[in-house]
């Protein structure tokens, strides 16, 4: 779908988000992704959401991608009876293997290794860091804590304890089970939390056998360590800043965020920053100035997408906190300030022929009037090299693979348009021209770049670049074969 701005929107659904109406006016608000998170919600609810987005995706004739989150070695308290308890300062709580739901005095924690590796004086960590706990008295089945920071702890909330090192595999037994109930569903990106070194990016690679990209979600100090090997075998990153920040000290999170957002744009990897970008609006239809302020970071720093987490899944505003989001980014966008900073931070990477091409589209284009570049993709990586350029002229993906279109909605600035197959450059010139002038970027006097491989149906890349007209009698009369 067209948007007056460049940054993507990742919006997370949930029990607050769940029907045809709600995933649409989502889509027409502004969410280019749906993520579908793992930790929540059965097989049967996932399959139906899944269901729905590629509806309103036929229905307004708009590639979406569906992420889907996998919940890695995550450790969450089990249910209560009530849904949700309040925790004051200073009472005591206990944490077991009971299965009984959860009251104001206990709850399951489904984990034998946690009690084994806990000590007394350790701190247990609850719903991305907002409560604690510190074990007082503890057994291989119990831990009795006092609450420390106080706060509403309600069903399935995370749990981390940063002082215990716990022997924990990648993928767990379930998500391997939801990998591939996902993976025959049809989904673009799986999301993997958690992720320490490369080999756990492989291991899930090799099972979704090239049937989704691939995410890693960078929420441990292992994988700031080790980053760069991680996003060399990455499809894309995810800057999970809940988990990090309660693993690592929380002022190191805005530093570490900087510094992967820029690694990511320069090696053309779409990278989301997550987590409490918009909080209070979960319960307030008005985001507070610092959240607004965050959001407003991550798109100067130049992510390529912003996240809702439980503000669309759980919250009472999805729509408004999407529109917040979108209002937010046309307002930096048309800043001179960020496009200074873009420009700045652009890395003269020409490697290849389709490094140098995409690089000259973007300065014919800004240095002319030239109204939108348009790239013939197939895996999409022409397109993320165009988009890693952060031209300021719109973005035009053409694929004829509908994998590709879907995939190609988490990168910053990229709009996709499916195509037949094609066989001629002047047939693809026509399409790109009619393409750019429906969606109005153009009109019939402009001109637009053009970038593709030619032959077509050749495997082989980017290796033409035409400043075509964008009247149709005129490519006709003017373009070669
Ligand atoms: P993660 O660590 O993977 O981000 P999370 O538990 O923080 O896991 P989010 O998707 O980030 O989950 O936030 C969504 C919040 O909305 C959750 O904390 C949860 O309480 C609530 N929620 C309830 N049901 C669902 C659901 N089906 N899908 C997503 N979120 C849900
Ligand atoms: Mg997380
Ligand atoms: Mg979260």
């Amino acid at each position: 779908m067209k948007r007056d701005r460049n940054v993507k929107i990742v919006a997370t659904l949930g029990p607050a988000s769940s029907t045809y109406e709600m995933i649409r006016a989502l889509h027409e608000a502004g969410a280019d992704v749906f993520r579908l998170n793992m930790s929540h919600g059965k097989h049967e609810e996932i399959a139906e959401k899944h269901r729905i987005i590629r509806q309103v995706e036929k229905d307004l004739d708009s590639p979406i991608a569906i992420l889907a989150d996998l919940q890695g070695p995550k450790l969450r308290v089990g249910e209560f009876a009530n849904g949700e308890e309040e925790l004051e300062w200073g009472e005591a709580f206990r944490l077991d293997l009971d299965p009984a739901p959860g009251t104001h005095k206990r709850v399951t924690l489904p984990h034998p290794e946690i009690f084994e590796a806990l000590t007394v004086g350790s701190h247990l960590l609850v719903n991305d860091g907002k409560i604690r706990l510190r074990v007082e008295e503890c057994g291989e089945d119990f831990a009795n804590c006092t609450v420390i920071t106080g706060g509403t702890i309600s069903n399935r909330k995370g749990v981390n304890v940063p002082d215990v090192v716990l022997p924990l595999a990648a993928l767990s037994e379930k998500d391997r089970n939801d990998l591939e109930f996902v993976c025959s569903l049809g989904v673009d990106w799986l999301a993997l939390s958690f992720v320490q070194r490369p080999k756990d990016v492989w291991e899930a690679r090799e099972l979704a056998d090239g049937r989704a990209a691939i995410l890693s979600k960078i929420e441990k100090p292992a994988a700031v360590e080790a980053f760069d090997e991680i996003m060399e075998v990455s499809d894309g990153i995810m800057v999970a800043r809940g988990d990090l920040g309660v693993e690592l000290p929380v002022q190191n999170v805005p530093p570490i965020q900087k510094r992967l957002v820029r690694k990511c744009r320069a090696a053309a990897k779409p990278v989301i920053v997550a987590t409490q970008m918009l909080e209070s609006m979960i319960e307030s239809p008005m985001p507070t100035r610092a959240e607004v302020s965050d959001v407003s970071g991550a798109i100067y720093e130049g992510a390529d997408a912003i996240m809702l987490s439980a503000e669309s899944a759980a919250g009472q505003y999805p729509i408004e906190a999407v529109t917040t989001m979108n209002n937010v980014a046309i307002e930096v966008e048309s800043d001179p300030t960020y496009r200074e900073i873009i420009e700045a931070s652009r890395h003269a990477h020409r490697a290849s022929v389709a490094d140098g091409i995409v690089a000259a589209a973007r300065e014919i284009a800004e240095t002319t009037d030239i109204k939108a570049i348009c790239c013939f993709t197939s895996s999409g990586t022409t397109a993320a090299l165009v988009s890693r350029e952060r031209p300021r002229v719109p973005i035009i993906a053409m694929t004829s693979l509908r994998g590709t279109a879907r995939r190609m909605s988490l990168h910053w600035g990229t709009m996709t348009v499916m195509t037949g197959e094609l066989e001629r450059f002047k047939q693809a010139v026509v399409n790109a021209a009619r393409a750019a002038r429906k969606n109005g970027f153009v009109e019939e006097h402009d001109q637009i770049v053009v970038t593709a491989g030619v032959p077509f149906n050749v495997p082989g890349s980017t290796n033409i670049l035409r400043v075509a007209p964008c009247d149709e009698r005129l490519i006709y009369s003017t373009d070669p074969e």
